[in-house]
């Protein structure tokens, strides 16, 4: 016979906390503090399975259900000493939901089942306290109307309401049996009205009215919703716990009331709730009365004058404290804890694991390995690696007042403050005057590098989270809210305009790229602390991940900030930011005009020391660690002046006729860029431009040689080969511009050439890629891209809805595809190392950061992730994660 019910009560239990797939979590959980000796009221719970078949079977129950609930019920009765539906003296239970997560949207609990009109007398009587046997009676009706009857809980509002100024009281403690008496009558002729029938009397089918309604809130429209925005199945179902009652209504020693085993804001351990004397259920979280502190540290850090718990029952409170210690020491976690008093008596009724936020969570974790409660290892399991995100920026101070203009989305995290600019250049010459600037476009293009870098934030009005503006600000980790699409930027007129507003050039706005916030104003920061707490979690991570966390850096910036964060090298170091720079787009745009190869390479002398000069900055900083250094990948088009103004100003400056550049812009201009003249292609094209860039390089790895010794380890990367042709070509350019360089400068160079896997092509052939790659980095944007024939910077548009219906479960350019891409990229690492065993493997597509993606590649075997200097730090935890779980499968 399949068992159904799982009792608890009296220091045992049929079930367990590890049980909570078939009892739910509450249900689970009750059963683990019965087990451990704690005061919980008997009860059972009915099993999700029971659910699951009732929905297998045409909403009917198992045979066997109705039998095993009466000898549950009746174990409940024996411990309680009372029966259910006794009218001298009767049992009542709540009715609670139960799945295996927290759900909100489930059915409501319902307490005091067990009433009818005569059993109220029955309560009265045995407890001595007609006010409180009908207080609980109304509260019954009240909920088992509103859940079970589904008789909207206004309605009660409303009667309640009107009989309280009928009779000119207050509050609901100023009413006596008698007002409760006449609120009850009101109740059920209300209940007769919108039902048609009677409020039920009998005990028995009052229970079975809430199993029900608890099996069938699992298919409510708002648990249905809700299920699917957080991805979970409908095959879970949910449980049904039924609990002996105890009451916190029943006078001034009794109380009920909610705690967290630690404070979960900050982490520090310290007891944290709320109770209310003489009051039930869910009345401290309804807000009816104003709930007081369980500590008198609580009430005084509070400022309450309301007494705490510890000063009115000091008794109570240190059995509750004790409760609290022993239940950390045997979860080995916070707890969120509810608890009731009655008549003097600790219960204990719900615990679970308690959500807090990211420096809770930091310190819980920290603080637990200490107290010696677990270990370093699980310490490491118990931080959200995304959740560090909120750490490692600048957050606004919680306490300041905030003007909201608009919200957008939370684009790249952090807070930042600035003067509106409109444009990039205005963004470079404010900032280079020290000031703080918010650079504010319709959108963004990599002309505005630039001046996103100089900015303290980007706001834009248009684009989603991959736009070009937040894929770029995450990288360069600068806050950013992108399409708010409220907002409108007038260019010439200088003005953004919100709802009622109009800001103006100069004016100060502030962005919270963590929550989308646009704000007028400057609001005051809070900076990040990397050291304490957060500085031993990072060493135990370090400790135990296999995988190499580097970083993807362009700006000697970048790479100090990268280093402060725990970078252990460059997984990509892209060489056209470099050619943004204002002095030199000139001497770039004359090589990408040039009319022939002698024109093209007296542009690229002028390129090449500025080039070095980088490599050189970059080497220096991280001295000692791999550098992968991508050579120039976009298409040259990227690099020209747009517009007419910017075309006459860049003629005029290179002494070229405005017609001749003009034609030579109108040549390269391309169809679809993406898939055009860029990459390896243009190395092929120009192998000039490539040997500059390897001159550079290798120049500037001698330099630093010699200034501070042998260093540095360049990686050179051919980026979107398809064939093995094109890498055998360009890497033989490198070889040649190697030795050239080692000859005249007298020194021998270690280095490393290789390839960015981006093109499906180039994953399938890998084996023969690699005999002349010596190194693959998976460039995961891009390969996504050209996996799904996908654009990055148009999917915005359809991704949304692909993610409503189902279609897809994540954007795939925030987290890896691992049954399509991530196929690739397994191919791709299988057939790389079977034909050159000591291949280098790496990613350093924006996944590189994603936790999830993080876990998929130590799987598949790579050597090191690289990701934005900002996001090192989640990668490294993420990496002793994924190290973790992969031992243990
Ligand atoms: P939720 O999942 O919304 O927290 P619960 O099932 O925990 O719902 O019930 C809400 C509140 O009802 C509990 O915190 C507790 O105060 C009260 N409650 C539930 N069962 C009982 C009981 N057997 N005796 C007394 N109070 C109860
Ligand atoms: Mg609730
Ligand atoms: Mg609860």
């Amino acid at each position: 016979m399949t068992k159904w019910v799982y009792s608890f009560g009296d220091g045992t239990a049929d079930g367990r906390a590890d049980m909570r797939n078939l009892l739910g979590g509450k249900g689970a959980n009750l059963a683990e503090m019965s087990s451990l000796g704690l005061p919980v009221p008997a009860g059972f719970t009915i099993t999700t399975e029971v659910c699951t078949a009732y929905y297998d079977n045409d909403r009917r129950y198992p045979d066997e259900l109705a039998g095993q609930v009466d000898t549950a019920l009746a174990q409940i009765e024996t411990l309680v000493g009372v029966k259910f539906g006794d009218p001298q003296n009767p049992l009542l239970v709540s009715v609670r939901s139960g799945a295996r997560a927290s759900m909100p949207g489930m059915m409501d609990t319902v307490l005091n089942l067990g009433l009818n009109d005569e059993t109220v007398r029955g309560l009265a009587a045995a407890s001595g306290d007609e006010r409180f046997a009908y207080d609980s009676y109304r509260r019954f009706i009240q909920m088992f109307g509103d859940v079970v009857l589904e008789v909207d809980h206004h309605h009660f509002e409303d009667i309640l309401e009107l009989h309280k100024e009928d009779r000119g009281h207050a509050m609901d403690t100023d009413l006596d049996a008698d007002d409760w008496r006449k609120v009850i009558e009101g109740f059920k002729a209300k209940i007769v009205e919108e039902t048609g029938e009677p409020f039920p009397q009998n005990p028995k089918d009052q229970l079975w009215a809430a199993i029900s309604a608890v099996f069938g809130s699992w298919m409510n429209q708002r648990a249905i919703t809700y299920r699917r925005l957080n991805a979970i199945p409908a095959a879970w179902g949910t449980a049904v716990n039924i609990q002996a009652m105890v009451f916190g209504n029943m006078g001034d020693d009794c109380a009920t009331g909610v705690a967290f085993t630690r404070d979960p804001s900050t982490g520090e351990n310290i007891f944290y709730g709320e109770y209310l004397v003489n009051a039930q259920g869910e009345d401290v979280v309804a807000g009816i009365r104003t709930p007081q502190h369980l500590t008198i540290q609580g009430k005084n850090a509070n400022g309450s004058d309301l007494p705490a718990m510890e000063e009115v029952m000091p008794e109570v409170f240190g059995q509750l404290n004790d409760v609290r210690l022993r239940l950390e020491k045997h979860y080995r976690d916070i707890q969120d804890i509810e608890f009731t008093v009655q008549r003097g008596k600790l219960y204990m009724l719900q615990t679970r694991s308690g959500k807090r936020t990211a420096p809770a969570a930091l310190k819980i974790a920290v603080d637990f390995v200490n107290e010696g409660l677990i270990t370093e290892a699980e310490a490491i399991t118990r931080v959200d690696p995304a959740a560090l995100d909120q750490l490692l920026h600048p957050t606004l101070d919680p306490d300041a007042p905030r003007h909201i203009l608009t919200r957008g989305l939370p684009a790249s995290p952090g807070a930042a403050s600035g003067k509106i600019v409109f444009s990039a250049d205005a963004a470079e010459k404010q900032a280079a005057a020290g000031e703080a600037v918010i650079l504010c476009r319709i959108e963004t293009s990599p002309d505005d590098i630039h001046g996103m870098h100089a900015a303290q934030g980007i706001l834009t009005t248009r684009g989603g989270m991959t736009s070009h503006a937040a894929v770029v600000a995450r990288g360069m980790g600068r806050a950013c809210v992108a399409g708010a699409g409220e907002l409108r930027i007038d260019y010439k007129e200088r003005i953004l305009r919100a709802r009622n507003e109009e800001l103006r050039e100069g004016d100060l706005i502030t962005i919270d790229g963590g929550s989308g916030e646009v704000m007028k104003g400057e609001v005051p920061t809070i900076q990040p602390e990397l050291s304490g707490d957060f500085g031993v979690l990072m060493g135990w991570a370090d400790s135990i991940r296999q995988m190499r966390v580097r970083t993807n850096a362009d700006t000697p910036n970048d790479c100090r900030t990268a280093r402060y964060f725990g970078a252990e090298g460059i997984g990509l170091c892209r060489t056209e930011h470099m050619f943004f720079d204002a002095e030199r787009i000139i001497a770039v745009r004359e090589m990408i005009l040039a009319d022939n190869e002698a024109e093209r390479r007296a542009a690229l002398a002028k390129i090449l020391p500025m080039q070095r000069q980088d490599f050189i900055e970059i080497f220096e900083i991280m001295e000692g660690l791999p550098i992968t250094i991508r050579l120039l990948d976009p298409p040259l088009h990227e690099f020209l002046p747009h517009g007419e103004a910017e075309l006459e100003e860049f003629a005029e400056a290179s002494n070229a006729p405005l017609e001749l550049v003009r034609s030579r812009a109108g040549k390269l201009s391309e169809n679809n860029p993406m898939l055009g003249h860029r990459g390896c292609r243009l190395g092929i094209s120009y192998p000039e431009i490539y040997e500059m860039q390897a001159r550079a390089i290798f120049e500037a790895t001698a330099a630093v040689a010699k200034e501070h010794g042998n260093t540095v380890e360049p990686e050179v990367m051919i980026p979107l080969v398809a064939m093995k042709k094109e890498i055998e070509i360009l890497k033989a350019l490198v070889d040649r511009v190697a030795r050239e360089v080692m000859t005249s400068e007298g020194i021998e160079i270690k280095y490393l050439v290789g390839t960015m896997i981006e093109l499906p092509r180039a994953a399938l052939l890998a084996s023969e890629i690699a005999e002349e790659a010596e190194f693959f980095s998976f460039g995961t944007n891009d390969l996504t891209q050209t996996t799904f024939g996908l654009s990055r910077d148009d999917a915005g548009n359809f991704l949304g809805t692909y993610e409503q219906r189902g279609i897809i479960e994540q954007d795939p350019f925030i987290s890896l595809d691992h049954s399509g891409v991530g196929e690739l990229v397994s191919i791709a690492v299988e057939r790389g190392k079977a034909q050159r065993p000591d291949i280098k493997l790496g990613i350093c597509g924006e996944h590189g950061g994603d936790p999830a993606s993080i876990d998929f590649c130590q799987k598949v075997g790579l050597d090191y992730v690289s990701c934005s200097p900002y996001r090192v730090p989640i990668a490294r935890l993420a990496a002793a994660q994924a190290a973790l779980t992969t031992q243990k499968t």
